[in-house]
Parts: C-alpha cells; structure tokens; sequence
C-alpha cells in the first residue's frame, strides 16, 4: 500500500521506518528543508525511569525494545545509557529506597547505590551526594543524528520518498483514498495517510483538533563545551522525582521545599553526555501560552549550581542555549489519535516522552493498517 505520512520530527519519521519495514510504499512530507522542531531540539532521553505505572510503563518498555532494534540498523547514536538520579539529601535516598521497592522496579531496572558504588561507575562524581537510584532501562540517541539517521536508512529502499519543503494546508479524502496538497496546489496521495504535526496544530488542522485535550509547553535548554572526562551515565536531580508521575504515590512532601529558582521554572536537572562529550543541560517547563519570548539566564545559573554540587568541580561553559515546544496529550490515555477520514489519521500529542515512546506510537499506527 502507499502510506503518505506528514511530519519529519521522530513520530513522523518513526511511522515512515515502520511503514517500510512493513513492505509500505512511503512518501513522507516536511514543510521545512530539514525539520527544526521539539525532536531535534530534545535531550534525546529514552527515559523510562519516569514513566507512570501500567500502559505508559508497558509501551514506553516495549519502545525501549524497538529502539534496540532500529538503533542497530541506523546511524543515530543509540545507546544503553543507564541513569543515575542523585540523591543530595536523606530525604532524597529515602525516597529512592521506596522507588526501588515499587512493584514495577524491577521491570524498570531500578537499584539504589550508595556514594562509592555511584564512584565507582562515575569516578567523576566528587560533590556532595549520598547516592543514587540506578536504571537500566534509560537509553539515549543523538538528536543531531536521529533524524538524518533515520532518513538514511530509510533512503536504503526504493520505496520511500522524501519530500521536503512541502507545507500541507488542505486534506481530502475521496473514493481513490487520501490527498495532501500544499498552496501552490501541488498534491500528494496515498491510500493511507498519517499526519504527525508535532505542535503545530493551527491552520487545516485546527478545524479537526478544536477542543482537543492537547495543550503546548515550552521548555529551556543548554549544551556545555565538551567535557574534561568521560561521563557514560544521563544525570537527574531528585527534583525530577516531583515531576516524574512514577514517583507520584511515594511520600514526595518528605522532601524539603524545592529551591525558588526551580520551583519558579518549573525545573529539573537533566544532564545528557553526547558523543562529543558535551553536556545537554536543562530544563524549564512553561505550560501558560502566551509563552516567554526571551532565554533566560536564571534557570541556567540553578542548573550550573546543581551541576557543580554534584561533581564537586565547576560546570562546563555554556556554549548553547535554545527553548522548544511540545504537544501534550491532557486527556486520557498516553497520546492523541484520531481518525480524519478512512485511513487518515493525525496522531500527536506524546509530551515530554514523545521521543521515548515515538516507535510504539508508530507500530500501534501500522498494526492497524489493512496487510
Ligand atoms: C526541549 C525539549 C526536550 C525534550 N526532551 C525529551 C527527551 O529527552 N525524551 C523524550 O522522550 N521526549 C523529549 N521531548 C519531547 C519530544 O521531543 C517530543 O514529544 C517529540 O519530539 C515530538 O515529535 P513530533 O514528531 O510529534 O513533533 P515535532 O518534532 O515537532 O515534528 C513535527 C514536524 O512536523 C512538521 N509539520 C508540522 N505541520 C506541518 C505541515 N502542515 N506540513 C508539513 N510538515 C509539517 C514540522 O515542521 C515538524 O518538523 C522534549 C521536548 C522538548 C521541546
């Protein structure tokens, strides 16, 4: 069959590697030259750690296992990178002791270690912290590489076509199947067709997601010059704990108030090391729309401070700053979907997991095509 999917941020791109794996025709359509959204502007986490107990742990783990998969096949700089979220006060090692005797720790890869056995992973960690809450189910891509990866493997079959600078502002569907077309009239039709539009929801669109549980955040982000050593392990701040819904029923008010910079921005610290051995620092979380034009430097001055408290020495220098929005799926189940026409469908709305759980997303997609 010929599937026409619009979108080139990782849910698109992940329904386009499925769709061909599946023996689809692809056309797959990006309004920009190269896309420019929230999936190359992310942490690259495939963060399971986080996850809520029940469906969104199942498909966040049964993604965990196809990134394995597609990460062997291209060049996107996956990798079994275990994290470790730090405990800097009692209060913070006590509630990691109770996550790892959750029911579901195991399945996540949960283990507490103390100081020395965090040093002795990370030798590189001389601040002031007790210990950790290990999980080896996190993982990590590179966002500089995901997408253009992707596009190469996929580049391999004779099937798939990409069409950048294609912006779709009108779909119909007839009885010859489903039609895009951009505003020089140029069409593109496919039996099937899967609109992935990330945050961008206006135009066409906003006629058929009017009213729809989703909502946008805006978040704030960093990258350090490269590292002095080498860090093989994603860092978090127990900060992160508040936010994360698989801690939700642990005894979260045993933690002293979160610091004013934090709390203001809604924060957490995430510390990514990349190939290069840079850093990917942040991050903010705005949820009010009109979001803030301006990057702020508050929020970086509390990261470095997390950072430099954690391994005992200074922050890497910032080099790079850039902010992102996401599509937040608000009512209930993991993400949206849904159905435009016969064989048409929009699916957004993954959140701050969407990378995570984007290759589930997409076999759920092409698990209910006709084979
Ligand atoms: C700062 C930040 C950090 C994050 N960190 C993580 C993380 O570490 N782990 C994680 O799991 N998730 C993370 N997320 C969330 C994750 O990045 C998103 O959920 C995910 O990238 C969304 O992918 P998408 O394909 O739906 O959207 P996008 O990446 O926004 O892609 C949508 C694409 O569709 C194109 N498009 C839109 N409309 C049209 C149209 N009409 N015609 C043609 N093309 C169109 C756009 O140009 C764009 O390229 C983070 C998000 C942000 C912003």
């Amino acid at each position: 069959m010929k599937a026409v999917v619009v979108g080139g941020g990782i849910i698109g791109t992940m329904h386009a590697v499925l769709a061909i794996e599946a023996g689809h025709e692809v056309v797959h359509i990006e309004r920009d030259s190269r896309p420019l959204s929230a999936s190359i502007r992310n942490f690259g986490l495939i963060w399971v750690s986080g996850r809520a107990a029940g469906a969104e742990l199942e498909i966040a783990l049964r993604a965990r296992r196809l990134w394995e998969v597609i990460g062997s096949r291209a060049a996107i700089g996956f990798r079994a990178q275990t994290s470790l979220t730090i405990a800097q006060s009692e209060a913070e090692f006590n509630l990691m002791l109770a996550a790892a005797a959750m029911p579901d720790a195991p399945a996540r890869g949960f283990r507490v270690l103390d100081r020395a056995q965090v040093q002795a992973h990370e030798p590189v960690l001389q601040g002031k912290f007790l210990g950790a809450l290990e999980c080896t189910q996190d993982a990590a891509v590179e966002p500089n590489l995901l997408l253009g990866g992707l596009r190469d493997y996929l580049a391999r079959h004779d099937r798939y076509t990409w069409r950048p600078n294609f912006e779709v502002v009108d779909f119909y569907h007839d009885e010859t199947g489903n039609h895009v077309t951009d505003l020089t009239g140029h069409k593109v039709s496919g039996d099937l067709l899967v609109i992935c539009p990330g945050s961008a929801q206006q135009g066409f669109l906003s006629e058929f997601l009017e009213g729809a549980p989703l909502r946008r955040v805006h978040l704030q982000m960093g990258a350090t010059v490269p590292f002095a050593a080498n860090l093989g392990h994603s860092i978090a701040d127990a900060d992160s704990m508040r936010y994360y819904p698989a801690f939700k029923d642990l005894a979260l008010d045993t933690l002293a108030p979160q610091d004013p910079i934090a709390a203001q921005f809604k924060m957490q610290l995430l510390l990514v090391p990349r190939l290069d051995r840079s850093f990917t620092i942040g991050d903010t979380h705005e949820y009010e729309e009109p979001f803030s034009h301006e990057i702020l430097e508050a929020p970086y001055d509390h990261l470095r401070s997390v950072i430099s408290a954690i391994f005992g020495a200074p922050t890497p220098a910032i080099e790079r700053r850039w902010s992102g929005n996401y599509s937040q799926f608000v009512g209930d189940g993991i993400y949206y979907r849904r159905e435009l026409a016969p064989g048409a469908v929009v699916v957004t709305g993954g959140g701050g997991r969407g990378n995570t759980i984007s290759p589930a997303i997409a076999e759920e997609t092409i698990n209910s095509w006709p084979k």
